[in-house]
């Protein structure tokens, strides 16, 4: 096995950089850079070391932690590297460290080490990426839950549980023949459906799990001057977008991201929707409709104080095609009367004031109320990748195959072939039964260093 180094913190200046090397080299290769030959630190120790270019010049003065194998992060010798953050020398560094015996680690790769040595498995080994990518708490939450594991754990009883299936049905010499006892094609049965109803459950998390990791695109829109840009920065809680009571001042789409309790939201600012005056109004526009196209959710803003115009039908007409939200803003002023009835029955509405916020948690709750969300802090654990989910689609169509075979008596060896295609599926989310193609494609994913 060769040694690998990464720089570990992003690019850029920072107080700390952080050097990592792992591999049956990495303790040369700091005597080499210490000019120490003797330099014998314990396991799980940290070191201050004069680091030594080539020329013999002092590169910096860097803390040396070192972790023996097998008791480190891969499993193998490692060794971080504490230095200054300066991109100087950190790229002088990896520099010299490359002509010492180690070579530049791909993405991924020290995980994919871990996972090698048994210190990880796959489920886990994604889990480290999807911390490193969390946009928000809750995000980072299930992050933590699958690295320590609950996902395989989860796994595991339906594994065992096939294998037991699996082990009895190829022991069943005499399964097609009517002399089977039915109670034991009952049990058989019951078993195969209890495995299916764990796997579906699990499988069930994923519409909200994937809100969590993947965030809702959030589209305002309406025409000008009903309070877009003011709702989008009482969303925000900031002045980001520019406010007046011209009509037309937001002449692009702007695009931020919030956290609404635990969601990310991918928050858009629209042009308002009304014949372009000029050229660059115009593109502004074109991006409003390509914003309503991508989004998620339409948040379609009225002017709760006066009568709909023709363009707010336009809007409303165009919006009520997908998923939307009507937004009657200005509650704080004089509503007229009959106004609802103009809006018509088929959208849901929720009343706000982007001047007073009155009315900003029943927004936020019908915002997220389309996407089934419950409350991100108290929900078990979540299945947020979309590879995992799809095994688990995999798995119980083959296992609901199978409990039709046991249903029609088929032979057994097909009713095992859906039993064995489960296990092989739900191995497959942990990696004990993946292929070095898929391996390869799931650490092309992760960040240099890690
Ligand atoms: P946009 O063109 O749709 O983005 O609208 P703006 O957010 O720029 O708001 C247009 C005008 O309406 C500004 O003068 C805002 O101060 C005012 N406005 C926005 N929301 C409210 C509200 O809830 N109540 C009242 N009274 N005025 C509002």
């Amino acid at each position: 096995m060769d040694t690998i180094v990464a720089v570990a913190t992003p690019p850029g200046r920072s107080a700390i950089g952080i050097i990592r090397l792992s591999g049956p080299h990495s303790l040369d290769i700091i005597r080499a850079l210490a000019r120490d030959e003797q330099f014998a630190p314990g396991p799980n120790t940290v070191v201050l070391k004069k680091i030594v270019s080539n020329s013999g010049e002092p590169l910096d003065y860097a803390l040396v932690s070192y972790f023996q194998a097998p008791h480190s992060f891969t499993g193998e010798d490692m060794v971080e590297i504490s230095c200054h953050g300066s991109p100087v020398i950190l790229r002088a560094l990896l520099d010299l460290i490359q002509s010492f015996n180690a070579r530049l680690a791909g993405p991924g790769e020290f995980t994919l080490r871990a996972c090698q040595n048994g210190k990880l498995n796959l489920s886990q080994a994604e889990a480290v990426r999807d911390l490193i990518n969390a946009q928000t708490d809750a995000a980072a939450l299930q992050a933590v839950r699958q690295l320590r594991g609950e996902l395989s754990r989860a796994l595991q009883a339906s594994k065992q549980k096939l294998i037991q299936i699996i082990v009895r049905l190829e022991s069943a010499i005499e399964f097609v023949e009517d002399d089977l006892p039915q109670i034991e094609v009952e049990e058989i049965k019951g078993q195969i459906a209890e495995v299916l109803t764990r796997v579906k459950e699990l499988a069930g998390t994923y519409s909200t799990g994937q809100l969590l990791r993947e965030g809702l695109k959030v589209a305002i829109v309406g025409r000008p001057n009903v309070g877009k840009s003011s709702i989008f920065n009482r969303l925000l809680r900031l002045d980001r977008a520019i406010v007046t009571d011209l009509a037309g001042t937001t002449r692009d789409t702007i695009t931020e991201s919030l956290s609404l309790r635990g969601i990310p939201i991918f928050l858009t600012d629209t042009a308002g929707i009304r014949k372009a005056g000029d050229k660059i109004e115009e593109i502004g526009v074109e991006r409003t409709h390509r914003a309503m196209a991508d989004a998620d959710l339409l948040l379609v803003v009225i002017d709760g104080s006066a009568e709909l115009l023709t363009e707010d039908f336009a809007v409303l007409s165009q919006a009520a095609k997908g998923r939307h939200l009507v937004v009657v803003n200005k509650r704080d002023l004089t509503e007229p009367p009959g106004l609802e009835k103009q809006i018509g029955s088929l959208s849901p509405v929720v009343h706000f004031s982007a001047l007073t916020a009155e009315g900003l948690e029943n927004l936020i709750t019908a915002i997220l109320a389309p996407f089934g969300t419950v409350d991100s802090e108290r929900v078990g654990f979540l299945v947020t990748d979309s590879r995992h989910y799809d095994l688990l689609l995999r798995s119980e169509r083959s296992l609901e195959d199978s409990l039709n075979r046991v249903i029609e008596r088929a032979g057994e060896e097909l009713v095992l072939v859906g039993l064995h295609n489960a296990l092989r599926f739900l191995g497959e989310i942990t990696g004990e039964t993946t292929t070095e193609d898929i391996l390869s494609e799931i650490f092309s994913t992760f960040c240099i260093g890690k």
